[in-house]
């Protein structure tokens, strides 16, 4: 804003109540400052040429009104300009994304059973209810939720829900609420609690058209779907999913043979099923890849490997011979070493296989959700022979790693096949989050990030989202403001992190060519 200073001199020259005014404007915000003494300036300089250009009084009015509302519009204009800040800049641009969503676990409420959906529902099938069992809550059967009633529900767990209130757990999951539903309490409340649970009922009742409404509001596009609840399932929804293969059962039922007389194992009975005969190892590596070729078939997109949930990320080498021997074996005669042994080779066949489809690899690293675990299962680090390894196989990793951010990191800097993946570590921790990725952005070049929700609901997912929006955006506004980034560099970051970069690495462009 420009000011004429001589001007700016005769207000002080009207007396004394313009000399306190402009004493008190020192302590009023620099912009309103601005805009006043503009103001006041243009109102002198507008009088002045009034009074020297000789008028009849009516035109002077006119000429007063119309100079009133430029001044009123410019006054306006000037708000509206200065008041955008980089981070709202950033966050407008990310809001008007299609996103790929690179890992969601969405289920139909049908899944869980013939439920009436309620808020509680929603929060036992999400990610706070670990916090609210950390916190000294009950974890109760999603069947048995049906039986209670609110004012029940908030006797047994309604402390332990409030002292979760500083999680991003908690946060992240109430955003979905407040983005799609008419809620805008920060936290829930035994007595706000009613409303959004009665909207909740309304909505599941016709949960297709609700999860429909909501993906197209939330700003999806397509969503990565890994069913590890249902893992031999290759039929989804194409309008909203993409299919993920999960890997887990084929790494694990390599050590649970079933022996003569037992049941037969959910792998094996598919086999079954399938008219394979598994009984050497061969067979075994066949019916995968029998699997492998049916995923392709329904399009798939990638694999997904979430051992971390049951063993270790670090995957050794095994000669074909050595597992071919122990295949042979009675599974229940395997030690623990050697279980892991055949499991491992299998991994590194699905790593080949991988290649060879041209399918990149998700794998989880860092935290496990849920209460209780191996947290050292994790450790992105214990990955590096595969990378060396296989440097045509593409790994995705997941989850910042967290709380092995930087290694994490260092993996998506030296190795051109291992990209970051930054789905969930927002909820996990947004600070860290915050930290973890301005630390990323210093050393990882931006093509190589995706972002997932992670989420079983919708509502969740569409908190993940903004979630996840508003910490890039952070994280971007203020390399922006310390000179480090030019807007249109940040803009293309978030376009890259939230859609084109998945786009790219999962062939997903003819898939979204289609139309529904
Ligand atoms: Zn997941």
């Amino acid at each position: 804003m420009i000011l004429n200073f001589g001007n700016c001199k005769d207000i002080t020259k009207n007396g004394s109540t313009d000399v306190k005014l402009f004493f008190w404007l020192c302590f009023i915000d620099k912009k309103w400052r601005s805009l006043f003494l503009a103001g006041y300036n243009l109102t002198i300089q507008f009088n002045y040429c009034i009074k020297i250009f000789p008028m009849k009084t009516a035109n002077k009015r006119v000429f007063t009104f119309i100079g009133t509302l430029v001044f009123i519009g410019l006054v306006f204009y000037q708000c509206s300009q200065e008041s955008e800040t980089t981070y709202q800049k950033i966050k407008a641009y990310a809001d008007e994304i299609k996103v790929i969503n690179t890992h969601e676990h969405q289920h139909w409420p049908e899944e869980y059973g013939d439920l009436n959906y309620r808020l509680f529902h929603l929060i036992h099938s999400s990610y706070l209810m670990s916090d609210i069992v950390s916190a000294g809550g009950q974890q109760f059967d999603m069947s048995h939720l049906d039986s209670l009633s609110l004012e029940k529900y908030w006797d047994a767990n309604g402390e332990a829900l409030d002292y979760t209130r500083n999680t991003s757990y908690y946060s992240h999951f109430i955003k979905g609420f407040r983005k799609l539903y008419d809620f805008d309490d920060l936290y829930f409340t035994e007595s706000n609690i009613h409303d959004l649970s009665g909207q909740i009922e309304e909505n599941y009742a016709d949960y297709r058209a609700w999860f429909d409404e909501a993906f197209q509001r939330a700003g999806f596009e397509l969503m990565f779907l890994d069913q590890y609840w249902k893992p031999f399932n290759t039929d989804v929804e194409e309008k909203y999913y993409a299919l993920v293969f999960h890997i887990n059962p084929l790494v694990m039922q390599v050590s649970n043979k079933p022996s003569e007389g037992s049941d037969l194992p959910e792998l094996y009975k598919r086999a079954e099923d399938d008219g394979f005969a598994i009984s050497s190892l061969d067979d075994y590596l066949e019916y995968c890849d029998h699997l492998f070729r049916k995923n392709i078939e329904s399009k798939v997109v990638c694999v997904k490997n979430s051992l971390a949930y049951s063993r270790s990320l670090d995957f050794e080498e095994v000669p074909y011979d050595v597992a071919r021997a122990l295949f042979d074996r009675s599974s229940a005669g395997l030690s623990r070493r050697e279980s892991k042994q055949i499991q491992d080779f299998v991994f590194h066949w699905i790593i080949q296989k991988s290649v060879k489809y041209d399918l990149p690899i998700q794998i989880h690293t860092g935290y496990l959700a849920g209460n209780g675990n191996t947290l050292d299962n994790g450790k992105p680090v214990k990955l590096n022979n595969l990378f060396l390894k296989y440097p045509d196989a593409k790994f995705v990793l997941f989850h910042g790693g967290y709380p092995w951010t930087g290694e994490y990191a260092a993996f998506g800097k030296m190795f051109p096949n291992v990209y970051l993946d930054l789905v969930w570590l927002p909820q996990i921790s947004r600070e860290e989050a915050i930290h973890a990725i301005d630390e990323m952005f210093d050393c990882v070049p931006y093509n190589k990030f995706f972002w997932g929700g992670d989420c079983a609901f919708i509502e969740e997912s569409t908190g993940s989202l903004e979630y996840g929006k508003e910490v890039v955006a952070e994280v971007l506004s203020k390399r922006v403001e310390r000179g480090l980034l030019t807007e249109d560099v940040a803009f293309d970051m978030v376009q890259r992190i939230f859609r084109e970069n998945a786009i790219e690495v999962f062939n997903l462009e003819e898939r979204l060519a289609r139309e529904f």
